[in-house]
């Protein structure tokens, strides 16, 4: 088996190791083969022709979180993202996985799996930390309905399944603004996150195709799950015509979106309490969209936040990672774990669902920072203001 990678992305690297540091899987294990200029060391080596894409160069590219943290700290730009994703692609993921994704672009069958699940959990008979699953998944969801045509609201597949209360607080956060909310069809599922960070690049395609389809038009498309987001913007390159450059341009994270409209945003309902957060930086929303910044200003006159230690160190979650590795993964979540004891905090904000489930099964308190804002507005009834 041959990798081939582009030249140029590849040469960039000088190999001045800058990026050990933001490394998570460097961090946590110190093993150069785990960071990203071991990796693209391993890269350069098979590519040339004298190393084979044996079992300890498998290891290296698959214990990699994909959490792009070493991307803004190179000062030579090398693209790490795109050449772990084209290693990955040509790794590509085994039949089963590839079936498992499919599925996902079904969310009928997402949520009758999760409601299956959801029956098993209050069985005992479902062993949730080794799938991957929060530790106790809903039975109902509550109601969610188009507004307008103002913009669209993505409500992708897992994430509608597990966590559709945030998508009804960022409708009625929206909505609150004096804009309309347009949703996705109903058989509309994922948008091809899973599948491309696990190197499926054909069903990602499939699935890029689809989730353009279903919202057409020039409406901005509001995004709540920072994976998500940062998948729909990335279809202009990897789609790479017009329309999906034009798709990927309206794309915009909620938090964004709703500070961009602050000034028509509600304020505390009267008795409201502040609570402090500690503000739990997606990779996808810090190091992909650059867009990190917004939920502190979205949150300001709802509660307060507390800045963690880590300099945005992933926490350990990455797609299905947890799953696949999953003691890396637990050690990398340790070290986010003690960042967040150091704060202070007693609950955390998180705009990514994968991150807030896992940093749950960890005993953590995490609210998604529209839910945290919709309460204390008194759009929505819940207890992230209130604690549990
Ligand atoms: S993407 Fe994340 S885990 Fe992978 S090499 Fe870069 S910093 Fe390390
Ligand atoms: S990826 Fe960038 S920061 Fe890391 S060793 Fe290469 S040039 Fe240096």
């Amino acid at each position: 088996m041959t990798l081939t990678l582009d030249g140029d992305d590849l040469a960039a690297c000088v190999s001045c190791g800058l990026c050990l540091p933001h490394c998570p899987t460097f961090r946590a294990t110190g093993d150069e083969a785990r960071s990203p200029r071991g990796r693209i060391t391993a890269m350069r080596l098979v590519v040339a022709g004298g190393s084979p894409m044996d079992a300890p160069f498998v290891d290296a590219m698959e214990t990699c979180i994909q959490c792009r943290g070493c991307e803004p700290a190179c000062p030579s730009g090398v693209p790490f993202g795109r050449l772990m994703a084209s290693t990955r692609a040509q790794l590509a993921p085994h039949g089963i996985r590839r079936r498992v994704y499919r599925l996902l672009a079904v969310p009928a069958l997402v949520r009758a799996a999760s409601l299956v699940a959801a029956v098993g959990q209050r069985l005992r008979l479902v062993p949730s930390d080794r799938l991957g699953l929060p530790r106790r998944l809903p039975l109902r969801r509550p109601a969610l309905a188009a507004s307008g045509t103002d913009v669209w609201l993505f409500t992708g597949c897992v994430m509608d399944a597990w966590q559709r209360p945030v998508h009804v607080a960022a409708a009625r956060l929206i909505e609150s603004t004096g804009n309309g909310v347009a949703l996705p069809p109903r058989g509309a599922g994922c948008c091809g996150a899973l599948a491309d960070h696990a190197g499926a690049a054909d069903e990602a395609r499939r699935r890029a195709l689809a989730t353009m389809a279903a919202m057409p038009g020039d409406a901005p498309i509001v995004v709540d799950s920072a994976g998500c987001g940062a998948m729909l913007q990335h279809y202009g390159e990897a789609i790479a015509t017009d329309a999906a450059r034009r798709f990927s341009a309206r794309v915009v994270d909620v938090s964004t979106w709703l500070t961009e409209h602050r000034d028509q945003l509600p304020p505390a309902r009267p008795g409201h309490v502040r609570r402090t957060f500690a503000v739990q930086d997606p990779c996808h929303l810090r190091h992909v969209q650059g867009a990190h910044g917004a939920v502190r200003t979205l949150l300001a006159p709802y509660a307060d936040v507390t800045e963690l230690d880590d300099d945005g160190l992933c926490c350990g979650a990455g797609g299905a990672f947890s799953i696949d590795q999953p003691e890396l993964a637990d050690q990398v979540r340790t070290r986010k774990l003690a960042s967040i004891a150091r704060s202070g905090a007693q609950a955390v904000v998180s705009a990514n669902p994968g991150c807030s489930v896992y940093l749950e099964r960890a005993g953590i308190e995490v609210h998604h920072p529209v839910v945290v804002a919709a309460t204390a507005a008194g759009l929505v009834e819940g207890d992230a203001t209130r604690g549990r």
